[in-house]
């Protein structure tokens, strides 16, 4: 039955970690109960349940909504949607919603509020014009359960190298049982499966006993400042589910991330006389290795349960923007780079490290730093979050999918960040992330396994029977 076919299976002890996250695996499916190999699990989840008649009435609903969550996801994929360009896919958003009835709302960026912010990450684009959607599904016939966010982003980040894609990127191209492009994983997949589990219970008459707010948001991948204008909009609620794709896992805990730039000024000059100059491209370069050696410190004693993980602490070396001539000695180098940081650790505590490791490099060599190096901050300013896996939030989500798949999911903690701890943070939203499966995510030949697209939708709809109550 098309309701309970889970991924094809394939040898169970295949180690998780062997998959997904930014690899594109081989095979032509993935592992059974597969999750992101950026995951570790943190606590044995509860034993499965029962489908019961209704469970399945559900879970059959939203398959048969298999083709059109197709449909819907091709067409996400199909809209750019980089940094300030949102707009064409939150356009698709909200007609989706308001062919499944829903009244979609826009919750326009707010520059000043969201400066205003604590939980605000730095930002020094124009964010006018640029709208969250959120649609608010309210109980028809009373109120009873708990109140839901289920959370997606509609961004995606740049493809380039362009020309490393065997097709547009920017053109949904399914084959066999997945769909490629960018922004089919991270995480389109995961806002077709919200809609996806939506259409299914309002397919069967069915309606919610507490209000579920679904929510498209801007930013996730820069700052996390979309989110946040949600809750700063006053959307609340007793819990949310980030659809981010990190397949059979319920994600409970994540680190924090912080992004700087470290500017550094040479001297320019004609490159015929280098040796008088001071190229500021070679200046930066031991600044990168003493950022290394901050990231090897943080990655000698993680604390639980990133004890677990080989190399928990990621330091990107992202750009660098420097010089504009060969002959010309380069005047200045703005290097962008991304660190993690462990749940506990304070964005004002990595920033102060950060710095004291550039001051330190610089002064060890004066000649190569006219100026001191400068650190500047725009884009995440991310705390690590963390929700307890005895949550009721997890432990309900987990025997949801344990009744709809026969085992339970992982519950993994991951190196990487999400909107989490916006929700968690600022909204006071006990928060995890569950969404389909996906490999190659931010990389080349992004894709999603279909499969796992409608399966996390029913997952989904179960959850919402439980948590909310259905009528
Ligand atoms: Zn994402």
């Amino acid at each position: 039955m098309v309701g309970f076919t889970a991924l094809d299976p394939v040898p169970h002890d295949v180690g998780p970690a062997a998959y997904a996250g930014s690899q594109l695996a081989t095979g032509v499916a993935p592992p059974e109960h597969a999750y992101a190999g950026l995951s570790v699990p943190v606590a044995a989840p509860p034993a499965a349940g029962e489908m019961a008649p209704d469970d399945r009435e559900i879970a059959d609903a939203i398959a048969e909504g298999r083709a059109w969550m197709t449909e819907l996801l091709a067409r996400l994929v199909d809209k750019d949607t980089t940094l300030g360009r949102e707009e064409a896919g939150q356009a698709v958003v909200r007609e989706t919603l308001s062919e499944l009835g829903l009244e979609p709302v826009d919750v326009p960026m707010d520059a000043a509020a969201l400066r205003a912010h604590p939980v605000a990450s730095p930002f020094d684009w124009d964010v006018g014009g640029k709208r969250n959607v959120v649609a608010t599904w309210s109980p028809l016939d009373g109120f009873g359960g708990l109140s839901l966010i289920l959370n997606g982003h509609i961004d995606v980040v740049s493809p380039e190298p362009r020309s490393q894609w065997a097709r547009d990127p920017f053109t949904a191209h399914v084959e066999g049982d997945w769909l490629y492009g960018r922004g089919a994983a991270d995480m389109k997949c995961g806002l077709t499966s919200i809609l996806g589990a939506v259409k299914g219970l309002r397919d069967l008459g069915l309606s919610p006993r507490a209000p579920v707010h679904i929510q498209s948001v801007v930013e996730e991948e820069c700052t996390g400042n979309g989110s946040l204008q949600t809750v700063l909009a006053g959307y609340a609620a007793d819990a949310a589910i980030i659809a981010e794709p990190f397949g059979a896992a319920i994600t409970t805990s994540q680190v924090g991330v912080v992004w700087f730039d470290v500017v550094v000024q040479g001297l320019p000059g004609h490159a015929a006389q280098s040796g008088t100059m001071v190229s500021a491209i070679e200046s930066s370069l031991p600044l990168i290795q003493a950022l290394r050696a901050v990231e090897a410190e943080l990655n000698a004693s993680p604390p639980p349960p990133y004890d677990q993980f080989e190399h928990p602490i990621s330091l990107n070396v992202g750009q660098i923007h420097a010089g504009d001539w060969n002959s010309t000695v380069p005047g200045e180098c703005v290097t962008g780079f991304r660190i993690a940081m462990y749940p506990g650790t304070s964005v004002a505590d990595i920033r102060a490290r950060i710095e004291r490791a550039i001051a330190d490099a610089a002064a060890v060599n004066p000649g190569a730093f006219l100026v001191a190096p400068e650190v500047r901050y725009r884009g995440f300013a991310a705390e690590g979050y963390q929700v307890p896996p005895d949550h009721l939030l997890v432990g309900s989500l987990s025997s949801a999918y344990a009744r709809h798949l026969g085992v339970p999911p992982a519950l993994v903690a991951t190196t990487g960040t999400t909107d989490a701890r916006v929700l968690g943070a600022a909204g006071g939203i006990p928060t995890v992330c569950f969404g389909p499966y996906a490999e190659g995510a931010h990389g080349v030949g992004e894709r999603v396994y279909l499969p796992s697209v409608v399966q996390t939708a029913q997952v989904m709809g179960l959850f919402i029977k439980d948590w909310c109550g259905v009528a």
